[in-house]
């Protein structure tokens, strides 16, 4: 009987290329192996299949029951594919906490404290002598550098990185470019309305009796909100309208730059000028090495209200 190979439930590029991935390894060493996911490929993921034109995996809602399920970058069953029961897992290639599975007889196990469980399989095809492909080196890189942001997050460890140079080199691929290239095509600013992007991750203050709202969004690339500066723009004047407010700030913060492009109504202009002490465009200005709204943005404002 085919064995079902599966990442966990919202799959993101992780858990759809290490299913995938896995699944070819397996088949490779003659075991009938498919890759299934639970749940709809999101805009990153897509673009990672595009490009190393590989199929999406078959979308199935609900087990049966009686399917053998190996189980990929994930290993709790509040995350797992509907229908699942334990005795149905006969693998589990993880890089998360341990959830509390048990299983009556002895399964494939491997969990390691490494960024990615694409680093794991990459592991994995050397350990059996199984050469990578192409396509199935660009999903690995691309999950590794997708888990890892790019090696920015404190999941990463010198494996990964070690891992990810040798897939790039393979693929002729530089993974900064590439990287970045990546995170645009997942980038909420393609799937969110202006007004949901400034409001995404957003907190209002009131300072000496005046209003203000104070926003953010972090992307890889400034040039990724060229098409909908103008949008954002009038979605701030929208809501300070509305809410009354003395001025509302967006930060657009540029992950790579390490630096935060400011968007605001025009009427602030004078205030964010001499609240940060810079010259402003007329409404926006770029800080350098201005991440933080908590330590960097919100007590220069609150000072200079005060
Ligand atoms: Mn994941
Ligand atoms: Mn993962």
């Amino acid at each position: 009987m085919k064995t079902y190979v599966v990442g966990h439930q919202n799959p993101d590029t992780d858990s759809i290329c290490a299913a995938v991935t896995y699944a070819n390894l397996r088949k490779e060493l003659g075991e009938e192996v498919e890759a299934i996911r639970s749940g709809k490929i999101n805009a990153e993921t897509e673009f990672v299949l595009d490009k190393f034109e590989v199929e999406a995996p078959k979308l199935v809602k609900k087990l049966k029951g009686d399917e053998k399920v190996v189980l990929v970058d994930h290993n709790e069953m509040s995350q797992a594919i509907s229908g699942l029961d334990m005795n149905q897992i006969v693998g589990i290639v993880d890089h998360h906490r341990l959830g509390g599975i048990e299983t009556d007889g002895p399964i494939f196990f491997k969990n390691e404290t490494v960024g990615s469980t694409c680093t794991i399989i990459t592991k994995l095809y050397k350990e059996n002598g199984v050469e990578v492909s192409d396509q199935m080196a660009g999903l690995l890189l691309s999950a590794i550098l997708s888990d890892t942001v790019i090696f920015r997050s404190p999941t990463c460890t010198d494996v990964d990185k070690e891992i990810a140079k040798e897939l790039a080199k393979r693929l002729d691929l530089d993974i900064e470019k590439y990287g970045i290239e990546l995170f645009k095509a997942g980038s909420v600013i393609s799937t969110l309305s202006p007004r949901e992007i400034i409001e995404n991750d957003y907190k209002e203050y009131e300072f000496a009796g005046d209003l203000i709202g104070v926003g953010q969004i972090e992307i890889m690339s400034l040039s990724e909100i060229d098409e909908v500066k103008e949008d954002l723009l009038e979605a701030i004047e929208e809501i300070v309208e509305e809410k009354g407010y003395k001025f509302l700030v967006l930060m657009v913060t540029d992950i790579i730059a390490e630096g935060s492009l400011l968007l605001f109504n025009n009427e602030a202009n004078s205030d964010i000028s001499q609240a940060f002490s810079v010259d402003v465009k007329e409404t926006e200005v770029y800080l350098d090495a201005v991440l933080s709204r908590k330590k960097q943005v919100v007590p220069v404002l609150s000072d200079y209200l005060a």
